[in-house]
């Protein structure tokens, strides 16, 4: 059976309907959804519900308060596996919540600097290390670095290689959020320490032009030539996925089309969604063409719907 290990923190999310009534004060009580959302952990459910037969876990730290026990059942009724969501004594997970304005525009507020998903790396040993080394895949993302506390960066790198050595292919998606950073200096130099390790790569182009400046396919493909990488794969939104794969002998390259949604609902979620697709087709032998084909099929179907994570029986009733 394929193995793969997600670490990123997963969010208690709050969500306000747009006013009932245009009288109603902006001060009146709302009724408020509450569900569960992370980069890392969306990924990890659709990668699941596509691929019964891969065992998927979650990597993460959570407290041990209610919303956590919510949360790890959660986890556990997407069946994702849970031996390395570890319980913080004194910490409680991170909260998010997404207002919708009567126009259907989302803002996000987040309370998550205090996380017990920050603390992942305390929990992390010689004996976490040897067991996860046997993985297949280990993915991670530039939200997941972000969290990781920066006293705690050396000892996360550390533990990344020694997953590499061990022959855990690495894979990370850019995802870049600057509340999460202290300057775009830093994100730059934690991303390239992340480009330098990873096997698989799946940017967004938008992600990248908000860190980088860069945002033509052609140019991201020009300074990922510095990288040792065996995929990258560059996520164009609409318009098409480039898939670039290299081995010491042989380069390729091949571009994928985006079939447009016509009614896009909410793009939440669209790159993790993707990322599962691709992820999960690769570790079940699929070419890289094919897997981008499914990632596409996904994403497409996720951003038709409201929310990161579509409700189980309408996901199942199209991908089966
Ligand atoms: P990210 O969420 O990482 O910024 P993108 O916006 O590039 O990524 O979208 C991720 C994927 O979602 C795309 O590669 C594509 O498969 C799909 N996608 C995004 N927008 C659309 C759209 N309008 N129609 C169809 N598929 C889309």
């Amino acid at each position: 059976m394929k193995n793969i290990y997600l670490l990123g923190e997963c969010m208690v999310e709050l969500m306000t309907a747009p006013a009932q009534t245009e009288q109603a004060p902006s001060s009146a009580p709302k009724d408020l959804k509450q569900s569960f959302a992370g980069d890392v952990f969306n990924t990890a459910v659709y990668l699941k519900r596509l691929f019964k037969d891969t065992q998927v876990n979650m990597v993460t730290a959570v407290g041990n308060d209610q919303f956590s026990d919510d949360m790890v059942s959660f986890f556990e009724a997407e069946h994702l596996g849970t031996d390395f969501v570890f319980r913080s004594e004194d910490k409680i997970p991170g909260l998010y919540a997404i207002q919708l304005d009567e126009h259907g525009e989302r803002s996000f507020t987040y309370w998550r600097n205090n996380s017990a998903a920050r603390t992942i790396m305390s929990f992390i040993n010689d004996d976490t290390i040897s067991t996860l080394s046997e993985g297949d895949i280990f993915f991670f993302s530039g939200i997941s670095l972000g969290v990781v506390l920066p006293e705690d960066r050396e000892k996360f790198w550390c533990f990344i290689s020694k997953l590499k050595v061990a022959g855990v292919k690495i894979a990370f998606d850019l995802n870049y959020r600057h509340q999460l950073w202290a300057s775009k200096q830093e994100a730059r130099e934690q991303f390239s320490i992340a480009f330098k390790a990873a096997d698989i790569l799946l940017p967004g182009v938008d992600d990248f032009a908000a860190i980088f400046e860069l945002d033509t396919v052609e140019a991201i493909i020009d300074y990922f030539n510095q990288y040792e990488y065996q995929e990258l794969i560059i996520k164009n939104g609409e318009q098409n996925v480039y898939c670039l794969s290299q081995t010491a002998s042989d380069k390729k390259q091949d571009i994928v089309d985006v079939t447009p949604v016509e009614h896009v609902v909410d793009t939440t979620s669209a790159g993790d969604s993707f990322n599962g697709g691709y992820l999960g087709a690769r570790m079940a032998g699929h070419s890289i063409s094919q897997s981008v084909e499914l990632a596409n099929q996904v994403a497409g179907f996720v951003i038709q719907h409201k929310g990161a994570i579509v409700d189980k029986s309408a996901f199942s009733s199209r991908f089966n």
